[in-house]
């Protein structure tokens, strides 16, 4: 077993930097070129609130799919367990995050899973707030909470091309109108949707929402549960199933912790108990995980005895 130190974490970025090239960079999203391909930061924070860090961990990148995870504490802290899994199943999904032909095929009363795009523009429309720009203001107090961080922001860049390019999340919101679904203004929920994509966050503020929920939901600030534990454990346990997109399976087996991706080449991991680990590496697969990314959380999960379904390496 490795000590986590910053200089392990150094060598642990150096020896997962060459999966870059297996990746591309998502060229849909603004600012975001060839340029970043090699980035790979990561950091990690103990309930103790030592943080480690190493590599890109300073760089900001859009959320993208890691805010789905945010959005489901949310709806479940509204409205209870009950209601919002009768808006979203809790089943994991073999077909890509914006697949249309599984809604209709499977179950057309509703998404697979809140960690795929129908499910989360499912949630964001139980989000509650007297108005759009309520619902994501809670949002953002929220996130500014539980990552201790005042300054988080919503790139303007971004959320213009999330509209620009929201054909095919339209395409599923609408779908889910048809069916009933989705029973509150589409295009609220989509606006929602895609603003939570668009807020901007660097490692250490990854690393602060894995910690909020491996540490029992507790404010950094007041060290007060902002969100009760039981909501916690259903919002870990489906990012285990399904925070990795089609590729969730692979991640359970080969690091066997909870964690959430998103096409920005995001990664939040959480290990209850133990730390929070925020990951960027913007070259994805074709499924949408980091590639460096996804070959550092596997090698942490090694080193440091991460895997929840027991170690291989003791002593
Ligand atoms: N913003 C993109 C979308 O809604 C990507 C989300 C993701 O990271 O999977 O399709």
């Amino acid at each position: 077993m490795r000590e986590l130190t910053n200089e392990y974490l150094e060598e642990a970025i150096e020896d997962s930097k060459p999966f870059a090239s297996d990746g591309n960079v998502n060229m849909s999203l603004p600012t975001f070129d060839e340029t970043m391909k090699d980035m790979l930061g990561v950091s990690i924070i103990t309930p103790e609130k030592e943080c480690y860090s190493a590599g890109d961990h300073k760089q900001y990148i859009p959320m993208q799919s890691t805010s789905k995870i945010i959005g489901l504490m949310l709806a479940l802290q509204d409205f209870g367990k009950d209601r919002v899994f009768q808006a979203v199943g809790m089943e994991p999904m073999g077909d890509f995050f914006n697949s249309i032909s599984s809604l209709e095929y499977h179950d057309t009363s509703k998404p697979f899973n809140p960690m795929i795009n129908a499910g989360a523009i499912a949630v964001s429309a139980l989000i509650k707030g007297q108005s759009p720009e309520n619902r994501f203001k809670r949002y953002m107090d929220f996130l500014k909470d539980i990552t201790d961080n005042d300054d988080l922001q919503i790139s303007e860049e971004v959320y213009e091309a999330e509209k620009a390019n929201g054909a095919r999340n339209r395409a599923l919101a609408y779908f889910m109108q048809s069916t009933g679904t989705l029973v509150t203004d589409v295009e609220e929920a989509l606006d929602l949707y895609f603003r939570m994509n668009s807020v901007m966050m660097c490692c250490d503020d990854f690393a602060r929402v894995g910690l909020f929920l491996a540490r029992g939901g507790r404010s950094p600030r007041e060290d007060e549960p902002l969100i009760p534990p039981h909501h916690l454990r259903t919002v870990k346990a489906i990012m285990m199933t399904s925070g990795m997109y089609n590729s969730s399976g692979h991640y359970a087996v080969e690091a066997g912790f909870p964690m959430k991706s998103g096409v920005s080449g995001s990664i939040i991991g959480a290990i209850p108990g133990r730390m929070g680990i925020g990951v960027i590496g913007p070259a994805i697969d074709k499924k949408g995980n980091s590639t460096a990314g996804g070959a550092l959380v596997k090698k942490l999960s090694l080193d440091l005895g991460l895997n929840m379904f027991g170690v291989d390496r003791i002593g």
